[in-house]
């Protein structure tokens, strides 16, 4: 695993379990950056676990986290319900633990549609063999909107952010170390650059920054209301806003890692001449702070 160890005392322990988006992909050509969709983890030396979205990365969060207990006690923060963000959920091994408790907060749909509701539909026949009350584990969704919250001692500021669809982003603090994770994140149409004020509270001077990448330039040409941004975009928000590390996240599936690598050095240079650190999530990375 490689990782950006800064000691054993880490406030914040990050894996990327899934870092491509819209689907999940495999190849000889994306083998080390990863296919697996959105999903992250945040362990700290004080709170329960939490996640970043239930994309098919979870899976195998779900097989590391039997290799220390078959019961998981956790909160998922849930960015929106698109398939590469949920498709995870029924593949979560803990989950067949009666005594997993799962917390999944995330937002409630422009008509009014619950969380639980967008789960109900999305884990049941005809589209899944069973519905969620087949999972032993309990799992108990919480429609959050624009807000700031606790887990255990971790703060938590949720923001609608642009997207296609309701949308959040989220903040994470604790110990004065802060993570924004915006995953999906329209950029402005007209390829300008410009934030809402929601993601700008989000970002704001973060210590970790993941943000999607998903385009080219070009692609955002023809693409440009897809509800994503290009990487440019990305090293924008960061080094306008103060923040020290970036990681590009939500990869195209049609991203190779040589397109990756190739667009590495220039994006970190970019980021560099600000004071912030640029580099690209791959599946297995551990990043502390
Ligand atoms: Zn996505
Ligand atoms: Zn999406």
């Amino acid at each position: 695993m490689r990782g950006h160890n800064t000691g054993s005392e880490a406030t914040f322990s990050v894996t990327f379990h899934g870092v491509r988006g819209s689907t999940p992909c495999h190849g000889e050509d994306i083998i080390r950056y990863g296919g697996n969709t959105s999903c992250v983890s945040v362990l700290t030396p004080s709170s329960q676990p939490i996640l970043f979205d239930l994309g098919t990365g979870l899976r195998y969060f779900g097989k590391e986290c039997l290799t220390r207990d078959t019961k998981f006690v956790g909160t998922c923060l849930l960015t929106h319900s698109h398939f590469d963000h949920t498709q995870g959920l029924p593949f979560f091994a803990p989950l067949l633990n009666e005594e997993t408790v799962l917390t999944v907060r995330g937002p409630v749909q422009d008509d009014g549609m619950s969380l639980q509701a967008v789960f109900d539909k999305l884990v049941s026949p005809p589209l899944f063999p069973v519905g969620l009350s087949h999972i032993p584990g309990t799992i108990s969704f919480v429609d959050t909107p624009n807000s700031d919250f606790m887990i255990d001692n971790v703060h938590v500021k949720a923001r609608a952010i642009p997207h296609v669809g309701a949308t959040l982003g989220f903040r994470i603090e604790l110990n004065g170390k802060s993570i924004a994770y915006l995953s999906d994140h329209q950029q402005p149409i007209d390829g300008s650059h410009g934030i809402s004020d929601g993601a700008r509270e989000l970002v704001e001077g973060a210590d970790l920054l993941i943000h999607d990448s998903q385009f080219t330039p070009q692609e955002f040409a023809v693409k440009s209301t897809w509800g994503h941004c290009t990487a440019e975009y990305a090293v924008w928000v960061a080094t306008t806003h103060g923040v020290k590390n970036l990681a590009l996240f939500h990869h195209d599936p049609s991203r190779s890692d040589d397109a990756l690598d190739a667009s590495a050095a220039h994006l970190a240079a970019v980021g560099a001449s600000a004071g912030c650190n640029v580099f690209i999530a791959s599946e297995g990375l551990n990043f502390r702070l």
